[in-house]
């Protein structure tokens, strides 16, 4: 079968393009949308993602803070930061890079950010807001980028049966409740580490979103014909043939399975461009609720 690719790049630039008139609606009435990402220790991985946010909000005149702390940082002195970016009237979004090193309680941090800046929308308020429908509360960025693929591809959720495999506070869950919600109204089974028959399972699915974290587990076993697949993996494979000595696969068996599908995302340049976009697109609508 034909399938489309769908393209994460162009959808997140088309969404930067919407943020950039909004951010100049904002600044004519004097407010500028702005975004602290605070990072604890030295992981590089995460110290690249921070950098990339960061770039993304100078691209969109966004102002930007980075704080860097050591990792020795208690959580107190954490905690005191947040305090101070809570009462900022500079910031409107307030993230901690994930993970934290391991003497900080992550979930304790979060419950200290503001909710009404909590633009990686973990703390539960937040949470409750996402499962009430709640349009002001704030969607995890990766599950609300899945929503804006679809969206922007004309995929109709309603009436379909989705297969969300992975249950986690960042992805599965919440890109669950985005799939059952009014405005969706699709039918959602979440799969897990002890799913049985999940082969079976997928295959009675209309969609399919995969966020487990294992290179290539969605093979064409689990897809009937004319799925919509949506890949949310990021694993780093070895492949001593790239200068790097790795590459960058999703948790779909993107070759084996394309040709099953109506529409599949590619990875890299799928679901990944859309997480950085909705963090952007996040923090402008927490400038426009807190500014009114
Ligand atoms: P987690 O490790 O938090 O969750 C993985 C989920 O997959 C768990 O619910 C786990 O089940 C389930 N799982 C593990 N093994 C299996 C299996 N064999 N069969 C079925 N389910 C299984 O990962 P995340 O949700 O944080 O991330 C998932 C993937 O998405 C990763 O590759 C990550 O790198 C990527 N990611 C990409 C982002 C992006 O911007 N594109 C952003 C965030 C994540 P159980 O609960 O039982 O343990």
């Amino acid at each position: 079968m034909d399938f489309v690719l769908i393209d994460g790049k162009q959808v997140a630039g088309s969404v930067r393009e919407r943020l950039k008139e909004e951010i100049a609606e904002l600044k004519s009435r004097g407010h500028v949308p702005g975004l602290a990402v605070v990072l604890v220790g030295d992981d590089p991985a995460s110290q690249v993602y921070v950098g990339s946010k960061v770039k993304a909000c100078a691209e969109l005149g966004i102002y930007s803070q980075k704080w860097e702390l050591p990792a020795e940082t208690s959580q107190e002195e954490l905690v005191k930061l947040i305090h101070q970016l809570n009462a900022d009237d500079r910031i409107h979004g307030i993230l901690v890079q994930s993970p934290p090193p391991r003497h900080i309680d992550e979930e304790a941090v979060i419950l200290n950010i503001d909710p009404r800046k909590d633009v990686d929308g973990f703390h539960p308020v937040n949470v409750a807001k996402l499962v009430l429908e709640d349009a002001a509360g704030f969607v995890p960025c990766t599950p609300l980028g899945c929503m804006e693929l679809l969206k922007a591809y004309g995929v109709e959720t309603a009436g379909k049966h989705a297969v969300v495999i992975g249950r986690s506070m960042i992805v599965g869950k919440p890109m669950a409740h985005l799939l059952m919600a009014k405005n969706a109204n699709a039918t959602v089974t979440v799969a897990h580490s002890r799913t049985k028959n999940l082969p079976e399972l997928c295959r009675s699915a209309d969609i399919i979103v995969a966020a487990v974290g294992r290179p290539e587990m969605v093979t064409a076993d689990y897809v009937k014909e004319g799925a919509v697949v949506l890949d949310v993996g990021i694993n780093r494979i070895e492949d001593a043939s790239r200068p790097r000595g790795y590459r960058i696969v999703g948790d779909v068996a993107f070759d084996a399975v394309k040709d099953k599908c109506s529409y599949i995302t590619p990875v890299p340049g799928g679901v990944g461009p859309m997480t950085i976009a909705m963090l952007m697109a996040n923090t402008v609508k927490a400038c426009r609720q807190l500014v009114g």
